[in-house]
């Protein structure tokens, strides 16, 4: 249950969600940005003085998107699909590899089956790890093709009994449009799941959304460059956009 006291964190426990895009660097075309990766070992880091569990649920876009490839090339959608979880297996083992080089302790929980790799994902297994102190890393997505990893995020989030979704992203918050487009953009602080999704803003996939609405799993969506963020967003602090 989530805390209460002003100086508590407001989560126990929180599944960040890191798409494959935050990850990579548009300038430089680094598929795995190595400054994101030090940004986030500090953010992770910072936590351990609260407390907080942290399961962190990597992307793959940077890398490769099942339903692109199907698109642009003719991959089939299930192969693509497949090639996008590997996809999100390399950037986990990226993370995991920055995260331990900054001295966090790290499990890399996997949905198909790697045992040279990584752990398989046995929830009982995730929570023990987590109740050790122990960030996890969920890759492969939820291991089905035709899914994403927002959803394989809202499924880990409630299987691990988490307080609430961290959504980094690359902008800060939800906007009522595009505010690439828009200058007039309004960034929403709080929003209901039925706003959210009578407005069409596109917070998750809908299968995803529905998961976290269903189960009152709150979502926060925040910028990853925003420093400090993930904490600030932990101590129950107005930070992008609440959405519950
Ligand atoms: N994927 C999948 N099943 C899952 C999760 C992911 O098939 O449970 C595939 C899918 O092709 C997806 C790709 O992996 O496009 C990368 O995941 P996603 O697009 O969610 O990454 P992100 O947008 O977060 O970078």
């Amino acid at each position: 249950m989530p805390a209460t006291s002003p100086n508590q964190p407001k989560y126990r426990r929180v599944v960040l969600k890191i798409s494959g895009e935050a990850l990579r660097n548009d300038q430089t075309g680094q598929t795995i940005d190595s400054d994101v990766l030090d940004r986030l070992a500090d953010e992770l880091k910072s936590l351990k003085e609260i407390g907080t569990q942290v399961a962190v649920v990597v992307g793959g876009g940077n890398i490769f998107r099942g339903l692109a490839g199907a698109r642009s090339n003719g991959t089939d959608r299930t192969t693509g699909d497949n090639m996008g979880m590997l996809s999100t297996v390399i950037n986990g083992l990226a993370l995991m590899d920055r995260l331990e080089k900054s001295g966090l302790a790290v499990r890399v929980m996997t949905a198909i089956p790697m045992d040279r790799i990584a752990e398989p994902f046995i929830q009982r297994r995730a929570t023990r790890h987590l109740e050790q102190g122990r960030i996890l890393i969920f890759v492969a997505g939820t291991g089905n093709p035709y899914c994403t990893t927002d959803y394989a995020a809202a499924l880990r989030a409630n299987e691990i009994g988490a307080d609430a979704i961290l959504k980094a992203t690359k902008v800060d918050g939800i906007y009522d449009k595009d505010p690439h487009k828009h200058k007039d953009a309004k960034r929403f602080t709080h929003i209901t799941y039925q706003d959210a999704l009578t407005q069409r803003l596109g917070v998750m996939d809908a299968e995803a959304f529905s998961l976290c609405e269903a189960n009152k799993l709150p979502i926060i969506v925040f910028s990853m460059s925003d420093r400090g963020a993930v904490k600030k967003v932990i101590m129950g602090e107005a930070v992008g956009t609440f959405v519950g």
